[in-house]
């Protein structure tokens, strides 16, 4: 017996009755020696604890392998309302990018009028004084339709790095789709503590999971 060893639900199981801790023992059967959980009450001082049957911790390690993976269907129905979230992303993308696209033909387009009206300027068909004004206008329309743009391509920029964060999430939420084996990682990274109730008189007996996430 070894109640030291680092064993996958150590320091996480708790008796339901007197809140003690639970130690682990082993038995051995005529087939094998097998690991069993006891309220620490229970060894230490006679009738101050009910819960005087141990529990197989293999048992319990199933038990809560099979509820970390309930845990984690209901995480992966709620993956696909986080779905939902991807179209309306890619259509803000959508959005600025055809807004990109506005911005740089009317910029080609206010170039064009620059160039319209220098000729215009060369042909004398305006003054140098509405030369200067029509030049001064459509430079500082070009200006602020730059500004804009510049605005633009940086919301771009982080609108492409939301994506790749969003891709990330899903890959650690695929990581944990399914369990297949307990671990002391998987109980501490899932698993706060886990309660065993005294056994009833129908023969069963209550665990609670206090979830660490
Ligand atoms: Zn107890």
């Amino acid at each position: 017996m070894n109640t030291l060893e680092n064993y996958s639900l150590s320091k996480k199981v708790f008796c339901a009755e007197c809140q003690s801790s639970m130690w682990k023992m082993s038995y051995a059967l005529a087939h094998g020696r097998y690991n069993y959980l006891c309220c620490r009450m229970v060894k230490i001082s006679e009738n101050k604890c009910c819960n005087t049957s141990s529990i197989r911790l293999d048992y319990l390690e199933n038990t809560m392998l099979a509820e970390i993976n309930k845990l984690l269907d209901s995480y992966y129905n709620a993956d696909l309302i986080t779905i939902e979230k991807q179209p309306q992303e890619k259509s803000r993308k959508e959005e600025l990018q055809s807004e990109m696209q506005e911005l740089i033909s009317q910029i080609d387009r206010g170039q064009q009028h620059l160039i319209k009206v220098y000729e215009d300027k060369l042909n004398e068909v305006i003054s140098e004084e509405q030369f200067s004004v029509m030049n001064k206008k459509f430079q500082a329309e070009i200006a602020n339709l730059k500004k804009r743009l510049e605005f633009i391509k940086s919301q771009l920029q982080t609108a492409e790095f939301s994506q790749q964060k969003d891709i990330d999430r899903t890959e650690v939420l695929n990581k944990y789709k399914q369990i297949t084996e307990i671990n002391k990682l998987i109980v501490d990274e899932f698993i706060k503590s886990v309660s065993v109730g005294a056994v009833k008189t129908d023969g069963t007996r209550e665990i609670n999971i206090k979830w660490a996430l």
